[in-house]
Parts: structure tokens; sequence; C-alpha cells
């Protein structure tokens, strides 16, 4: 599974490129179609020290959830900011976002201050292969991301439905 490179890039600005990073350590391979889960080695590889890794995998899978405009997910995060001890304050006329500290306090303070800054969504799960993206063009219209399956020649996301549209528009000869 690569990204071809096409278009803009898929990264999320500032931190918020962290919390991507961790809703991705969850995935289904294009070439596998089998859902996996990387969580471990990603914590591994950040240093989560063993006794907040339950509640970081936890809330990844709610944030993943709200990302996939899951029912009842943005209330599962919504608790997250209390269970969390997550605070507000004003601070040069911009809210912030305080925390005892933690990987888990951390990562929903970014998003909390992603979701202020009207950021949050624009961060999507490809219909295709749920890979999580950060849709930075103009009018946020984007669907799927720019993986392709088997290097560059392979079959991308979205290419099957982008195949059936094309074929429903030029068979009713209406207007897209
Ligand atoms: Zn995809």
């Amino acid at each position: 599974m690569v990204n071809n490179g096409e278009g803009p890039s898929q990264d999320a600005p500032g931190d918020l490129e962290r919390v991507r990073e961790l809703l991705n350590t969850w995935l289904v391979p294009n070439d596998t179609r089998r859902p996996t889960d990387l969580f471990d080695a990603y914590a591994d590889r950040h240093g989560i020290p063993p006794d907040e890794r339950a509640a970081l995998r936890a809330l990844r899978d709610d944030l993943r959830a709200a990302v996939e405009r899951e029912p009842g997910a943005e209330e599962r995060v919504t608790e997250w900011i209390g269970r969390l001890g997550v605070g507000v304050a004003v601070t040069g006329g911009a809210l912030a976002f305080r925390h005892p500290g933690g990987p888990a306090a951390g990562t929903l303070g970014t998003v909390l201050e992603a979701v202020a800054l009207g950021r949050w969504p624009r961060m999507k799960a490809c219909p295709d292969c749920r890979w999580v993206f950060y849709d930075s063009t103009r009018n946020a219209g984007k669907r799927w991301c720019l993986m392709t399956a088997g290097g560059p020649d392979g079959r991308s996301c979205g290419s099957i439905a982008k195949v059936r549209r094309h074929r429903r528009k030029h068979a009713t000869g209406t207007a897209p």
C-alpha cells in the first residue's frame, strides 16, 4: 500500500498530524483487506508507558469512530474530556486546553484544539481502506484517500465507485 503522491498532502497541520498517526495504527490494508491493529508497535516506538496504553488505545477507537461519523461517537469523545481531566482556558483571545499530562490527555487536547479551529471535520476516513487523511482541499469535499494497492499501477481507493459513477452518468446522459 503506497501513497501515489498525486495532489495535495494528506498530512494534518501541526500536532494534529500526531493524532492522525495514532488513528492510523488501526487499518484495513488495501492489499490484504484484513483489519490490522499496529497499536503495540506504535506504543513501543513512542515509549508509551504500559499503564497508559489501554486508555490511549480506547481513546483511539472512539476518535476513529468520530472520524468515521459513527452515531454516538461524539458523545463518547465528550466523555473523555471529564475522564482525562482536560480543562479549557481563554488565553490571548483564543481557547487553550489544559490537561494533567499523559499521552491520552495530550491527544485529546490536540483534538479539542482542532475542533475549536474548525479543522477536525477535515479529518476523514477513506470509505475504501479506512485510512485517515486530512482533507486540505478548499471545499473539504474529498472522499477517498490517495492509496493504491500494490504500487502506483494497482487499484486505487474509490476507483470502483468512480467507474460506476462514470458509467451511470454516461448511460443516462445527465449532467454530473
Ligand atoms: Zn483509501
